[in-house]
């Protein structure tokens, strides 16, 4: 079986771009084309019309996590009881519902002034569980929701059933006032069709190594190297690539798959022409979406893990995407589905990003935690404004916002991280 993204495939893909093949000056390097890195260059080059900006990526551009994602655009997440109102926790939880809503604001301007086609709802989603003491608190937690200006309602028995045509959940919140649906990559692939010319991307053209010497920055790619000005990291869950070596962020390897469209009469009526999308409340537990024509998609399997997962590794993650989806809606099967894949996505272990001046003239971001379409989306604005010096409460936000947290040396940490994700998971079987 082929590691294949649906979402990319049932985008269909641009053109390539050319691979990277001799030197280059810029006054912008931006590594990494995906949501992030996409974003920092439509900032630049709207600031900076005449500057020369390059944007690499080691692979296809628009085609990491950005494209391989659930695409729900989180502005508001479900509050922890350490984060419910009236707790010392929702200070806290106040600031980062506060960079959301701006991250979501952001996405909405670019999705509008791009006239990107990315089958953008902003009827908000669901946080369900099957086991209820796995949603305790959801009064306060609506309560919560709504002092953060978030829409949220509880949802249970019938009214729960014949929303998302299933048994298997018990109660459910539903949120919207900022929380939205997309196809992730129509989303970035948009970013991506839509740069002015003014910046040039090279594809297949993976930066290698990273220094400075004579007031400039120097990137070596196999074939040819740039010399920048100033260099904006963009990688995502692989920072340590361009020589960020503390970020406190570790890579996740999730893995999804999309169903054929279910078109007999049982799931016409099941599903009527209705799309939602569901959360876990629990880090190992499923996401799962019915999208537009009548596809279901499921994302059940999150670890940590050192070697690239090879073609039996897939097809157990996909065993794993049928009985998380036979839960659901018995009857379908492993001929159901379509495309399976696997995506990396950076964690910490905070829950809170990277965002810094690495060096002089060089400023990078990691640690999406799971949630870098909306965020990614603002942080690379963001990361462009503190490159040039420009401050906002905003910015000064997500600064203080900004720490990942401690990570042990190597192997410690590697065997910390797979018990812990193995918990996690264990933790959460009824919710996969
Ligand atoms: C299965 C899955 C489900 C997810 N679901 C959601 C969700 O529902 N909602 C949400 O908000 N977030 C979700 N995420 C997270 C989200 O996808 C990421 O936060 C987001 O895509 C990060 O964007 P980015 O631009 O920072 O990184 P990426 O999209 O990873 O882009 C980084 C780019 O850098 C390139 N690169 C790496 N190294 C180099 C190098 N040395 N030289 C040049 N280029 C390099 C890569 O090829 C890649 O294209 C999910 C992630 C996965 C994997």
């Amino acid at each position: 079986m082929d590691n294949r993204c649906g979402w990319i495939a049932l985008a269909g893909e641009s053109p390539p771009r050319p691979r990277l093949e001799r030197n280059l000056q810029a006054d912008w390097l931006i590594i990494g084309g995906g949501i992030t890195g996409l974003s920092a260059a439509h900032s630049l080059a709207a600031q900076f019309p005449d500057q020369r900006i390059v944007l690499l990526d080691r692979q296809r551009v628009a085609q990491g996590a950005s494209a391989r994602n659930s695409g729900f655009a989180v502005s508001h997440e479900l509050p922890t009881a350490s984060e419910l109102l009236g707790t010392p926790g929702f200070n806290g939880y106040q600031v980062a519902s506060r960079i959301g809503v701006a991250a979501g604001q952001e996405l909405r301007r670019r999705i509008d002034e791009l006239a990107i086609d990315c089958e953008f709802d902003d009827g908000g989603y669901h946080f369900a569980v099957h086991k209820p003491e796995h949603l305790r608190h959801a009064e306060a937690a609506i309560e919560t929701l709504a002092a953060v200006g978030a829409d949220a309602r509880y949802l249970e028995g019938d009214a729960l059933r014949s929303r998302l045509g299933s048994e298997f959940y018990a109660r459910a919140i539903h949120c919207a006032g900022g929380n939205a649906l997309l196809q992730p990559a129509r989303y970035v692939r948009g970013l991506a069709d839509s740069l002015p010319p003014s910046v040039k991307v090279f594809e297949n053209s993976a930066v290698l190594d990273l220094q400075r010497s004579g007031g400039h920055w120097h990137a070596r790619l196999e074939a040819g190297e740039v010399r920048a000005t100033r260099v904006l990291g963009c990688v995502g869950a692989f920072v340590n690539r361009v020589g960020v070596r503390r970020s406190g962020t570790f890579p996740l390897e999730l893995s999804a798959s999309i169903t054929r469209p279910l078109s007999e009469a049982r799931w016409q009526s099941l599903f009527a022409e209705r799309t939602w999308g569901v959360l876990s409340t629990l880090p190992g537990g499923a996401t799962v979406r019915l999208l537009p024509g009548r596809r279901l998609l499921i994302r059940n399997t999150v670890e940590y893990r050192q070697a690239d997962l090879d073609r039996a590794g897939l097809q157990r993650r996909q065993h794993e995407h049928v009985k998380g989806l036979q839960k659901r809606f018995p009857g379908l099967d492993a001929r159901d589905l379509e495309y399976t894949w696997t995506g990396h996505l950076s964690g910490t272990r905070s829950g809170e990003p990277y965002f810094a001046r690495v060096d002089q003239d060089f400023y990078a971001v990691s640690g999406c935690n799971g949630s870098g379409v909306a965020r990614g989306t603002l942080w690379g604005r963001l990361l462009a404004d503190m490159a040039i010096g420009s401050s906002s409460p905003l910015l000064s936000d997500v600064l203080g916002q900004a720490n990942p947290g401690y990570l042990p040396p190597r192997p410690f940490f590697d065997v910390g991280a797979v018990a812990r994700m193995a918990w996690e998971v264990r933790r959460a079987r009824l919710e996969r």
